[in-house]
């Protein structure tokens, strides 16, 4: 708990915390997941819910700049800039789950917010209107976040669907594989303009650059991983990491990301601790700067179960740090459609060395004898599915046809089942399993009917539409 804290404010924290549970907080009204107070902040950072909303005055209320995401003691967000109805006001946002925070934490009497211009939250109670004012008595304009606004909603968490063959199964095989492959082919680019908006969000709220370098980092952090990632990108944003010398940017990565603090210098092996040393050396300076991330709730939380060693999020750490070093290499060709080029940005990314992380896999293992690459192929093509044709796409239409022809990614347990319940054994099981955009189109009939479907297959409208698709 940071002790920088007014008294009142670091207890209600601490209420907050032992009353919320250890890990997660119960759902929120209109979450199906249940939802942290970091995760919504992440959510709003990431400029998800977008940047335009009425206040619950009835203002227009639209952001121009999401400001700062605060390390300290105080409102959430530092330096944003809001236009309400036409006028602007620079300042800073606070964001709560529940309307009734601002009190409960004692905000409304406290200096530190003096300078808050807007008051978001998820929940009100329903009978009465709660007013957000500062220690100052001035009312400040609040904003209802509603989950509706969320792209895709929030992803839901939802139970994987049986692995065993779908009613749909016999018309799929009575269509032509020309109307199978329109079928997948129209529900791979309904994906990519779903990934499309959310990243055009992104890039409305903070930019082109952070959008690349955000997106990028969480498709690091692999399945598992990708919001610590996310996390980290948006603490660290990259305007802050581009121009620093590459072992202070490591020492903040690796900082915040907490490795160092859980990493025992005496136990480490020697060549671990001449790296670790020249972090360390850098990171207890700044370490003070980001304590509010260290506290319980906000601290990152990396998931290490059943990881493979090449993926672990050190390790991945350790590639976005390399990322950073080549970063025009590596951003320059996605900050314009037309500079695109498929094969040099490959070699760029996959040809990418570090001196210690190419020969280590975590900050306990020995060195590997050789160098291991430390992004490749398929990591690469992970990318240009989640960033860069999502990104370009808007700009370059003709890059479909380019998509068309990525190679599919090594599977997963979701495609998998999805193949099985759509194809079972048939012949389309291999043949619609070659490309990347087989892979998301499936995916995404898995998803939009698959999951949604609580009936064993009988109340499912897919199998009876697919004849409007012959
Ligand atoms: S739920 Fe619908 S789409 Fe999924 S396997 Fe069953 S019939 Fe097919």
């Amino acid at each position: 708990m940071n002790s920088t804290l007014p008294l009142a404010e670091r207890y209600a924290r601490f209420r907050d915390d032992v009353f919320s549970g250890l890990d997660e907080s119960p759902p929120l009204a209109g979450f199906a997941e249940p939802m942290t107070e970091l995760h919504l902040q992440s959510l709003w950072f990431a400029g998800e819910f977008g940047s335009e909303f009425q206040g619950t005055n009835g203002e227009r209320i639209q952001i121009r700049d999401f400001g700062e995401w605060n390390a300290g003691a105080g409102p959430d967000f530092r330096n944003c800039t809001v236009l309400i109805n036409g006028e602007t006001v620079s300042g800073d946002i606070e964001l709560d789950p529940d309307v009734r925070d601002w009190e409960r934490h004692q905000h409304g009497a406290n200096e530190a917010y003096n300078q808050v211009v807007l008051h978001l939250f998820v929940d009100q109670p329903s009978s009465d209107r709660f007013f957000t004012r500062t220690s100052e008595h001035r009312e400040v304009p609040q904003v209802k976040l509603d989950p509706a606004l969320l792209v895709d909603g929030l992803a839901r968490h939802r139970m994987p669907a049986p692995a065993r063959l779908g009613r749909c199964s016999t018309p799929l095989r009575q269509m032509s594989e020309a109307a199978v492959q329109s079928l997948l082919e129209a529900s791979a680019q309904y994906r990519l303009q779903r990934k499309s908006q959310r990243l055009h969000r992104v890039v409305a709220a903070h930019g082109r650059e952070q959008a690349i370098y955000q997106t990028l980092a969480q498709t690091l952090g692999y399945s598992s991983n990708q919001r610590p990632f996310l996390l980290l990108a948006q603490r660290l944003p990259v305007r802050r990491l581009a121009g620093m010398e590459p072992v202070q940017r490591e020492a903040l990565l690796f900082g915040v990301a907490g490795f160092l603090d859980a990493t025992p210098y005496d136990e480490a092996r020697d060549e671990t601790r001449v790296y670790l040393r020249q972090l360390w050396e850098r990171w207890w300076k700044h370490r003070s700067e980001f304590t509010r991330w260290t506290e319980r709730g906000y601290e990152m939380k990396w998931n290490l179960k059943s990881l493979r060693p090449g993926n672990h999020p050190q390790r991945r750490l350790g590639a976005l740090a390399a990322m950073l070093a080549a970063w025009s290499r590596v951003s320059s060709p996605l900050k314009q459609a037309a500079a695109w080029n498929r094969d040099s940005w490959t070699t760029s990314l996959t040809s990418l060395l570090h001196d210690y992380w190419s020969l280590h896999y975590t900050l306990h293992s020995d060195a590997a004898k050789r160098p291991i690459a430390l992004i490749g192929e398929t990591r690469v093509q992970e990318m240009m599915a989640n960033v860069v044709y999502p990104l370009l796409m808007p700009e370059r239409p003709a890059l479909w046809s380019e998509y068309l022809e990525l190679p599919a990614l090594l599977d997963n347990q979701k495609v998998r089942r999805a193949v099985l319940r759509l194809f079972g054994d048939s012949p389309l099981a291999a043949a619609f399993q070659k490309k990347l955009h087989h892979h998301q189109g499936l995916l995404q009939v898995y998803e939009d009917f698959c999951l949604e479907d609580h009936s064993a297959c009988d109340d499912c409208p897919f199998p009876e539409r697919l004849a409007q698709w012959q």
